[in-house]
């Protein structure tokens, strides 16, 4: 069991915050707080006596040793832990790049392409890539990632690349979503190599998530600019065989431009065709929407992911999110990966959202944002347990000081989360109960482990 104390506040979902302790046990949350007086102070006078700190002297292996921990969070805020429903963490290893700002798609493409086959899309340097984005992750408070890994080799060993990506999530503590994408593939090679993912990381398991929910699959076309409709149909059959999640990039400007040229089309009217619209379906960015487009899209049941940290750089504009949630379409929030984002801290980009919001709609609320970074992308990965502090949840929790400088003078510390000290990292992280950064620090391995790997491999 493991009783985190005395929280300044807990967010326990969008719709509660309480204060006091939050209980864990077996994995999953057990009890939260009391209600909120409306005072933003700093009180743990309802805790329980013995909730008298421990801190960083206790046990790494509460959940499994059946020892109780308790983890003083006085001064802190408690959310759930932040799932980043877009990344594609092989980028991870190529970031900031000459020649990758503030150029076309078109030049994009092959100056990543060449630097990927520079280092060598190799299960190693996948390995290492996944290292360094979930650790990053884990760092900012992301406890659930999903990568979706674009780049295969024809003729590799791509159950070998999922192996490690995988592994390397798992390594670390953080639950991993692998989604294998698929970008100008072969389509039949893709849905052979998906199919043989599955059957070797899930053997026998049907829904795509591990028993211990520590690894999910999913299925992913990178847009209809890059795969053919038998692409999408091929993976889209193998998700139906196993219960996968699909997911899908679509309405970037080059994806519409793309569309329109190829098929005198827009990329809705495709997904649409090609039986992608459909609520086991989640659509990142979505930046180039008509009104129309919204209203199908709803009608589709389709999930979106927001992901401003690659459309703002990337030049493709502001998703007008406001307008997908009004439309009752639930919208998470991702990073996307290094090639465009540079960074894999969620929180960051669900500040730029609410900065932005404003220009392309109404504002969008601290509270909203913080809910698309948990709850919103947790549901477009099917994964109702994440996302939230509910009794029955996931034990996924991100511990957040809120005790120094940069948030005195703060009287909403939900809302300080996001709008003072942008960057900020939680203190101590928890994933399926287990602590995986403790006092801003990886638990199961050394930053500077994995820093110096990746260098050896890539020379950065
Ligand atoms: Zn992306």
């Amino acid at each position: 069991m493991l009783t985190i104390t005395g929280a300044t506040r807990i967010v326990i979902d969008e719709n509660t915050e309480r204060v006091g302790d939050l209980v864990l046990d077996g994995g999953v949350v057990v009890a939260g707080g009391i209600p909120n007086d409306g005072s933003n102070s700093n009180s743990n006078s309802n805790s329980n006596s013995n909730s008298s700190s421990s801190g960083a002297s206790s046990r790494d292996d509460s959940a499994r040793s059946g020892i109780n921990e308790i983890l003083d969070a006085s001064g802190c805020v408690v959310t759930p832990g932040l799932v980043n429903a877009h990344h594609h963490l092989f980028q991870s290893a190529f970031r900031t790049m000459p020649g990758t700002r503030g150029v076309p798609m078109a030049q994009w493409l092959p100056t990543m392409g060449a630097a990927y086959a520079d280092a060598g899309i190799t299960p190693e340097v996948a390995a290492a890539a996944a290292l360094v984005g979930t650790a990053e992750g884990l760092l900012s408070g992301v406890t659930t990632v999903a990568d979706h890994h674009l780049a295969w080799p024809s003729g590799s060993d791509t159950v070998a690349i999922a192996r490690a990506v995988t592994d390397a999530a798992r390594s670390l503590g953080g639950r991993l979503v692998f989604v294998r994408g698929s970008a100008r593939d072969d389509p039949q090679e893709a849905a052979a190599s998906a199919e043989a993912i599955v059957s070797a990381l899930l053997p026998g398991v049907h829904g795509g998530i591990s028993a211990d929910g520590m690894l999910q699959l999913a299925v992913g076309p990178a847009g209809v600019h890059s795969d053919s409709r038998e692409t999408f149909e091929l993976l889209g059959e193998v998700a139906a065989r196993h219960g996968l999640r699909r997911r899908t990039q679509a309405n970037e400007q080059v994806d519409v431009v793309i569309a329109l040229e190829r098929y005198g089309r827009r990329p809705l009217d495709l997904l649409e065709d090609w039986g992608w619209l459909a609520p086991d379906v989640t659509i990142a960015h979505l930046c180039a929407v008509t009104d129309d487009e919204i209203v199908r899209l709803a009608a589709s049941g389709i999930s979106a992911t927001h992901a401003p940290g690659c459309d703002l750089p990337m030049g493709w504009g502001i998703a007008p999110v406001m307008a997908l949630r009004a439309a009752d379409i639930s919208v998470g929030l991702g990073t996307s990966g290094g090639g465009s984002n540079d960074a894999g801290h969620l929180f960051a980009d669900a500040r730029l959202a609410m900065q932005v919001a404003p220009l392309v709609g109404p504002p969008l609320e601290a509270r909203d944002a913080i809910a698309m970074a948990t709850a919103g992308s947790a549901a477009g990965l099917g994964r109702p347990e994440l996302g939230h502090l509910r009794a029955g949840a996931a034990a996924d929790v991100c511990i957040w000081d809120v005790s120094g400088v940069a948030d005195a003078g703060v009287a909403d510390p939900v809302a300080g989360l996001l709008w003072a000290s942008p960057g900020r990292r939680p203190r101590h992280v928890i994933v399926a109960g287990r602590v995986v950064v403790r006092d801003y620090q990886l638990v199961d391995a050394d930053e500077a482990d994995i820093t110096a790997h990746l260098h050896a491999l890539v020379g950065r």
